[in-house]
C-alpha cells in the first residue's frame, strides 16, 4: 500500500527530534479526511482538541522533553470509543448528542504516549453487522471501489487507513469487526486475546468476546501501537497482563522453519470463492517456502461457530442495551407523557432495526422456556469448540484460513437479509468466540479487490502471531 505516513516509530522518532513537527501532522491527517469526505468514513473530527494537543506537544519537545512512543502520530478512533473533543454516538441516533465524561483506557495509553486522535469512524451501529451499512449516519463506502461495502463493522477505521488519512486507526472485534473490514478495505486488522487491551470506555457489545482492533498499513506498525495498549487494567476486571517481553517487532523473523501451520479445512469449503481459495492456497505455499510446514486440519465443531455466536452474542448485547432507556444518555421524547411512554419512544425512535432484532433475538433465548434450549446449549457447545481449538494448538503452532468467504460485496446486496449478512463472519466468529488472537494481512487482489489472509495462534501468543504475521505480509507482498 502506497502511504504517505512514514512508520510509526520514525514519525515519533522525528517529532521527538524536532525534525517534524505534531501540528504538521495532525494537519495533514485533517487535510486528508477534508479531501476523502465521499467515502463517509469519519462521522466527526476532533479537530480543535487535536490542534491543540498538538501545540502542546510540540512546545513539550521545544522544551527539551521527550513526548512518548508516539509522538505527533495521529489517529482515528471508532466512533463506539469514549473520546473527548466530539459526541460519541455508537453511530446510533440514541446516543446523538452525548458527551463522553472521561476517556477509554486505550485512547488515555495513546494519549499517554503522544498520540493524537483526529477523529471517530463510522460502523455499523454499535458494532452491530458486517459491512457499515446499518449506520445512522450513512453507509462507508470501499476505498477500492466505491460501489461495494468496506467491511463491518470497524469499516470507517478501515476504510481511514487505506485512505491514508492516519497511520493506524482504533476499532473493535466482537465476531472480527476489525478483521472482516481489513480482508474487505486492504489493510492489517488484528484483534488480541481476549482481556490484553482494556474494554473500560468502550461501548460494550457482547462483553465476552468484545476486544479492541487495531488497524493499520502493516504489522510493525500495528505492533508497535500494541505495546502501548495492552494490559492491565483496574478498571477492566478481564484484563491479563501483558507480554514481558512486550510486542514491538525489534528482530523480525527471516523464516519459518520449524513452525506447523494448520490451514483450516473448515474455512476452504465449497461455499468459499474458488478465487479466495486460490489466493488463500497460493499464501500457504509461500509460508511454505519460507521453511513453514503448513498441513490440513479439521476443526469440525467450528462449522457451529456462527449459530452459536448468533445466539450468545445477541443475548449479551440485549443485556448490554438495557442501559439506553432514554433517560441516562442521549435521546429522550421530550413530549412523552410519562416514564413508560418515554422508555417506549425513545427506544423506538432511537435504536435502528438491527439493534432491535437482536434486542428481540437476546431476549428470547434468555427467556425461561427457551433459556434450556437456545442460550444453554449455545453455551455448552462453545466450550465443545474452546476445547477443540486447544487441542488442535497440541499439534500446530498456528491456523490459517480466509478472513471471509468473499471479497466485499455490493452496496445494499445484503441488507435485506441478515442471515446472508451474518454469513460475512463465518471465519471470523472462532477466534472470538474461543478468545484467542488472530490478524488479517492483505493476500492480493481478486478482480481488482483486496483478499485477507488470517492467522490464530493460541491464547497469550500475540507476540509471535504478530512475528509471524510481520514476515508473511513481507513474503506475500513482496
Ligand atoms: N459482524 C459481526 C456482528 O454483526 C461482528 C461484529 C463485531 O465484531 N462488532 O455481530
Amino acid at each position: 500500500m502506497n502511504s504517505k505516513w512514514l512508520p510509526i516509530n520514525e514519525i515519533a522518532e522525528k517529532v521527538n527530534n524536532g525534525s517534524l513537527s505534531a501540528t504538521d501532522m495532525v494537519d495533514q491527517a485533517l487535510k486528508t479526511i477534508e479531501q476523502n469526505t465521499e467515502y463517509n468514513a469519519i462521522i466527526v473530527t476532533t479537530a480543535d482538541r487535536a490542534r491543540e494537543r498538538a501545540l502542546q506537544i510540540d512546545k513539550l519537545i521545544k522544551s527539551g522533553t521527550n513526548a512518548g512512543m508516539l509522538a505527533g502520530v495521529p489517529f482515528i478512533a471508532k466512533d463506539n470509543f469514549l473520546v473527548f473533543g466530539a459526541e460519541t454516538t455508537a453511530a446510533s441516533n440514541i446516543l446523538k448528542g452525548f458527551k463522553a465524561p472521561y476517556q477509554a483506557t486505550v485512547i488515555e495509553k495513546l494519549e499517554a504516549a503522544g498520540a493524537i486522535c483526529v477523529a471517530k469512524a463510522n460502523l455499523d451501529a454499535f458494532g452491530h453487522g458486517g459491512s457499515t451499512e446499518n449506520s445512522d449516519f450513512g453507509p462507508t463506502l470501499n476505498p477500492h471501489d466505491k460501489h461495494k461495502v468496506p467491511g463491518g463493522s470497524s469499516g470507517g477505521s478501515a476504510a481511514a487507513v487505506v485512505l491514508d488519512m492516519v497511520p493506524f486507526a482504533l476499532g473493535t472485534d466482537t465476531g472480527g469487526s476489525s478483521r472482516q473490514p481489513a480482508s474487505f478495505s486492504g489493510c492489517v486488522g488484528y484483534k488480541p486475546t481476549y482481556g490484553l487491551m482494556s474494554r473500560s470506555g468502550i461501548i460494550a457489545m457482547a462483553s465476552s468476546t468484545d476486544t479492541v482492533g487495531v488497524l493499520g498499513r502493516d504489522v510493525t506498525d500495528v505492533a508497535y501501537v500494541t505495546e502501548c495498549i495492552s494490559g492491565k487494567d483496574p478498571l477492566d476486571s478481564t484484563t491479563i497482563e501483558s507480554d514481558p517481553a512486550g510486542y514491538m517487532i525489534d528482530k523480525p523473523l527471516k523464516d519459518l522453519k520449524g513452525i506447523k501451520i494448520g490451514l483450516v479445512s473448515e474455512y476452504m469449503t465449497d461455499g468459499v470463492d474458488p478465487d479466495v481459495k486460490n489466493k488463500i492456497e497460493e499464501t500457504a505455499k509461500q509460508l511454505t517456502a519460507l521453511g513453514a510446514e503448513v498441513i490440513p486440519v479439521s476443526i469440525p465443531s467450528l462449522s457451529l461457530a456462527l449459530a452459536v455466536y448468533y445466539i450468545l452474542v445477541p443475548a449479551e448485547i440485549s443485556s448490554n442495551l438495557s442501559r439506553y432507556d432514554g433517560q441516562r444518555f442521549g435521546y429522550s421524547d421530550p413530549n412523552a407523557k410519562d416514564l413508560d411512554e418515554s422508555y417506549t419512544n425513545s427506544r423506538t425512535r432511537g435504536f435502528g432495526k438491527e439493534a432491535k432484532r437482536r434486542i428481540m433475538i437476546g431476549t428470547h433465548v434468555l427467556s425461561s422456556g427457551y433459556y434450556e434450549a437456545y442460550y444453554k446449549k449455545a453455551q455448552l457447545v462453545r466450550t465443545k469448540i474452546i476445547n477443540e481449538v486447544h487441542k488442535t494448538f497440541q499439534s500446530v503452532d498456528y491456523l490459517i484460513g480466509p478472513a471471509a468467504p468473499t471479497t466485499a460485496f455490493e452496496l445494499g446486496s445484503s441488507t435485506q437479509d441478515p442471515l446472508q449478512m451474518y454469513l460475512a463472519d463465518i471465519m471470523t466468529v472462532g477466534a472470538s468466540l474461543t478468545g484467542i488472537p488472530a490478524i488479517v494481512i492483505p493476500a492480493g487482489t481478486v478482480s481488482g479487490m483486496p483478499v485477507g489472509l488470517q492467522i490464530m495462534s493460541p491464547q497469550k501468543s500475540d507476540k509471535s502471531l504478530l512475528e509471524v504475521a510481520q514476515l508473511a505480509q513481507k513474503e506475500i507482498n513482496k
